[in-house]
């Protein structure tokens, strides 16, 4: 199978282009033609020579992205479900905020974390994303839309550190200035918390934010509820969340599900304003979205609006995030990577 053309950063196409005998500027009109004119095929970049298209054409291709389902919420939130070049299916969700559109990109084919309460990881991993593959999420989405996507948040299927340099490269063609100039404080990259690859984004990805998915403030907990707490305890990602801190000069923010009688009683509050006491960072509650074969379910109002009560007695910075696009399951922990 050939690579995906979305799957080269400018310096990358730089390097194709002059490793061909060809002259550097070519790549920057590949660029333009990919990412500000969006064209669909080899044939439309005009201004590129026929030789070196042949040999772009020998390695890369027009990944196809069928869309299989297409729905729009009550909301105004988008959801895709496309058909990758072998097959496999994918979901992307798009979403109508007040600062404008924002895509929510999918960097696995499943997930093998194991999340207690996750759809996408039930039928396990069945392969990475190439770079490409999760850029071509916001052209097609773009274009099936037909307009601009200002803002990205890594939090569709699959664990985004686990695809370090897809994820990596991809983040470095979004941003690019040359082409879909989505600027870095727009994009956020949530992890469940692979340790070693916080320090690695800390140190490459400087102004791109990150979100972990805590979900628990006690390892006894969150080892039962996230397997990954086994091989990286909280003592352990709670130094790389400063590391990551003292390196970009960031806030952070940490995700917290809550789920009913499993993490919301008011200890766990207590726990958690505890853990992250003096940090500057904001807690983002998130209502469970249900998933039907897991057997959770999601906290009453009135204890999210007590957990709540007691972060900020706490002082701590929290908010209950927006559910968008729940009646076609869009929601977070409700993409999944096979056709329904
Ligand atoms: N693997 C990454 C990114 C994808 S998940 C991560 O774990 O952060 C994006 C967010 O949705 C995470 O915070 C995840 O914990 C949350 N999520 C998973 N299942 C959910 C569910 N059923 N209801 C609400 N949020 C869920």
């Amino acid at each position: 199978m050939k690579r995906s053309i979305y799957s080269l950063t400018l310096a990358d196409w730089e390097d194709f282009v002059v490793t061909n005998g060809e002259r550097k500027f070519r790549a920057g009109q590949i660029f333009d033609w990919l990412y500000v004119k969006q064209v669909a095929s080899f044939e439309e970049m005009k201004n590129v020579p026929k030789a070196l298209l042949e040999l772009i054409e020998n390695v890369y291709d027009f990944t196809s992205f069928e869309v299989v389902k297409h729905q729009e919420a009550t909301d105004g939130t988008h959801k895709f479900l496309f058909r990758l070049a072998d097959g496999n299916t994918i979901e992307t969700v798009l979403m109508k905020q007040s600062y404008g559109l924002s895509i929510c990109v999918t960097t696995q084919i499943g997930c093998r974390i194991g999340c207690s309460f996750c759809a996408s990881t039930i039928g396990g991993l069945v392969r990475n994303l190439e770079a490409g593959e999760i850029v071509g999420q916001i052209v097609h989405v773009g274009r099936a839309i037909g307009e601009r996507i200002g803002h990205v948040v890594v939090m569709g299927i699959g664990e985004p550190f686990e695809n370090y340099d897809a994820v990596s490269a991809f983040l470095n063609i979004i941003n690019d200035n040359k082409g879909l100039n989505i600027g870095a404080r727009h994009i956020t990259v949530s992890t469940s918390g692979l340790v070693p690859k916080i320090y690695e984004f800390a140190d490459e990805h400087k102004q791109v934010s990150l979100a972990i998915s805590l979900h628990a403030a006690n390892d006894n907990l969150r080892s039962k509820i996230m397997k990954i707490n086994r091989a990286y305890p909280l003592a352990e990602l709670m130094k790389a969340v400063k590391y990551y801190m003292k390196a970009t000069n960031r806030r952070i923010t940490f995700e917290y599900i809550l789920m009913k009688d499993v993490n919301d009683l008011e200890e766990h509050a207590y726990q958690l304003a505890k853990l992250v006491k003096g940090m500057n960072c904001h807690i983002n509650l998130i209502p469970m979205n249900p998933v039907a074969e897991l057997g959770v379910s999601r906290s009453d109002k009135k204890q999210v609006l007590k957990f709540k009560e007691v972060l900020e007695r706490e002082k701590v910075n929290v908010t209950i995030r927006r559910e968008m696009g729940a009646n076609i399951d869009a929601a977070c922990g409700q993409l999944r990577a096979s056709e329904k």
